[in-house]
């Protein structure tokens, strides 16, 4: 830490100060996705803990030592972790088409960080609606999955895609994003 200490020569700002006390971090490649205005809190914590792979998933509670049966709470056919979950899972992946049917886009599940950072393809509110889109899905899967572990009932994923569009555009109406071109104005309309 001491190595990042001003040098006499430079100015010692409120800012010089600020970024020597918070040191030196990484920018990991799915922070903006995470942290997107138009994601709801909650929804924000689950995807940082999915990033981290931090959620108790099958495969963590048996490298704890507890006896689970290790099948997926929703497909019940493959073993359980983040992976399955969030990119493999049939459930998922059918949920996640309709989302992007809804949404007219098209993105690789195993790429929606790249994607997010990268696509030139779409407006910047597009994005920033599909990345809340997505991450509001997430939160929904687990949800899914612990309401399942509790009831064996898992909701249809026409259920699950209705709740993650409603819960985007009260948000989106909330934080009033009104200043919108064309393009976006039509095509929020008619999500
Ligand atoms: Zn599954």
């Amino acid at each position: 830490m001491e190595d990042n200490i001003p040098s006499s020569s430079e100015t010692y700002t409120v800012k010089a100060g600020y970024d020597w006390v918070r040191g030196v971090h990484l920018v990991v490649p799915w922070c903006h996705l995470v942290w997107n205005k138009l994601n709801l809190p909650k929804t924000s914590f689950i995807c940082w803990a999915i990033m981290h792979h931090r959620l108790l998933t099958k495969d963590r509670l048996l490298r704890m030592g507890m006896i689970v049966a290790p099948l997926c709470e929703i497909c019940r056919v493959c073993s359980e972790d983040h992976q399955h979950f969030f990119v493999d899972c049939s459930y998922f992946l059918y949920c996640f088409n309709l989302l992007l049917a809804s949404l007219r886009m098209t993105v690789q599940p195993a790429n929606v960080v790249h994607w997010f950072s990268n696509a030139r393809n779409v407006t910047k509110l597009q994005k920033r609606v599909f990345g809340a889109a997505y991450v509001a899905l997430l939160y929904q899967i687990w949800m899914c999955r612990n309401e399942a572990k509790v009831s064996q009932f898992v909701k249809r994923p026409e259920v699950v895609v209705q709740q993650v569009l409603k819960d985007v555009k009260l948000r989106f109406h909330r934080l009033n994003m009104s200043k919108l071109n064309q393009r976006d104005s039509s095509w929020i309309l008619n999500l």
